[in-house]
């Protein structure tokens, strides 16, 4: 059974923490919410664990990856004005995968679903990392919690359109003005203009499922096939994602934050009502562990409404995550307060 501890005051939760145990180099691992969505992690929290990492002479760096859709963290540039938008100012930002989401490393898996994943390149600078967690639903997985960000969060644009779909991207015709963008950006020779509608056309035996079309497409024509995978694979391939991250940085810790729990994840630009009562923070060792306690006090507080949002099982990550031996679904909480 694995510890997790509990507070309502974050000061208590960084007084818990043996930081010692960390490198000398320590990546914070968060979300930086999308522009127009408000419900995203505090900067202010944030910087108490940034500046107590520092206070113990370390480097600390905020680390992310690009997103897969067409938004305001699709590349580099975008991604960092988006993150100082929101007031992460305080701190060196590092968006691994590069300017477009390009770069990456592959690390391979000797069990589960997939055999290896694609992460941001410049995971392998860091040598531990502290991953702070804003708790939330998620529409293709449940729920948004430690895995989902690590896994789905530190993939590559490529490892995430591996995690999200299981067929490869399409050209809507509607959307799509032939202005050959893609063409120009595929380094696989899979887009074509077709010659009976003067259109975009990927042809799937050439595509390699990269996502850079995605990225460059100026009218949003060249599209992620959701839905293609079920809810279940999507869960199984973001904890193999995750796997490949603690095979990278295995001294990892890991912070989970009970506010501003919202049906859906801080990806979407829209501004969330809370689904229920803030209910405080969480810190563990283990990363099963944490989210089984977010997701049993979520459904106690909000009387199983939680449960209930996005008709998926949100066991699905945690139970394929402990068969993997990569923690513990049952807990001991320890209450701090
Ligand atoms: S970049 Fe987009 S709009 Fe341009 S040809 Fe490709 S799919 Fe069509
Ligand atoms: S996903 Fe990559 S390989 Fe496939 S069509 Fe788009 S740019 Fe080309």
């Amino acid at each position: 059974m694995a510890n997790v501890y509990f507070s309502k005051e974050l000061n208590k939760i960084i007084d818990n923490i043996d930081f010692s145990k960390l490198g000398n180099n320590v990546a914070i691992k968060l979300h930086f919410g999308e522009m127009g969505c408000v419900t995203y992690l505090s900067p202010k929290l944030v910087k108490k664990v940034y500046d107590k990492v520092i206070s113990l002479g370390k480097k600390a760096t905020l680390i992310e990856c690009n997103v897969l859709y067409k938004g305001s963290r699709t590349n580099k540039k975008d991604h960092i004005a988006t993150a100082i938008a929101h007031g992460f100012d305080f701190s060196p930002i590092d968006i691994l995968d590069g300017d477009l989401g390009k770069d990456e490393i592959d690390v391979s898996l000797n069990s589960g679903i997939l055999k290896s994943v694609k992460l941001g390149a410049g995971i392998k600078n860091y040598d531990s990392m502290i991953v702070l967690t804003h708790f939330k639903g998620h529409l293709d997985a449940g729920y948004g919690g430690a895995f989902k960000n690590i896994g789905m969060g530190l993939g590559s644009r490529a490892g995430k359109l591996e995690m999200h779909a299981s067929t490869k991207p399409f050209v809507a015709i509607n959307k799509c003005t032939a202005c050959k963008t893609c063409i120009k950006n595929c380094n696989y020779s899979a887009i074509t203009i077709d010659n009976e509608n003067k259109k975009a056309k990927i042809d799937s035996d050439k595509c390699v499922g990269c996502a850079m079309c995605i990225a460059v497409c100026p009218h949003g024509a060249a599209q992620i096939p959701w839905g293609s995978s079920s809810h279940e694979l999507v869960c199984k391939k973001i904890v193999d994602y995750s796997r490949g991250v603690l095979k990278i940085i295995p001294n990892t810790i890991y912070i989970n934050f009970l506010l501003n729990i919202t049906k859906d994840c801080d990806c979407f630009d829209t501004i969330q009502e809370p689904l229920t009562k803030d209910i405080g923070i969480l810190y563990s060792n283990d990363i099963v562990a944490i989210d089984s306690t977010s997701l049993n006090l979520v459904n106690e507080k909000s009387n199983g409404e939680f449960e209930k949002i996005n008709d998926i099982d949100k066991t699905m990550q945690i139970k394929y995550a402990e068969s993997c031996k990569m923690g513990q679904i049952k807990y001991k909480l320890i209450n701090l307060d």
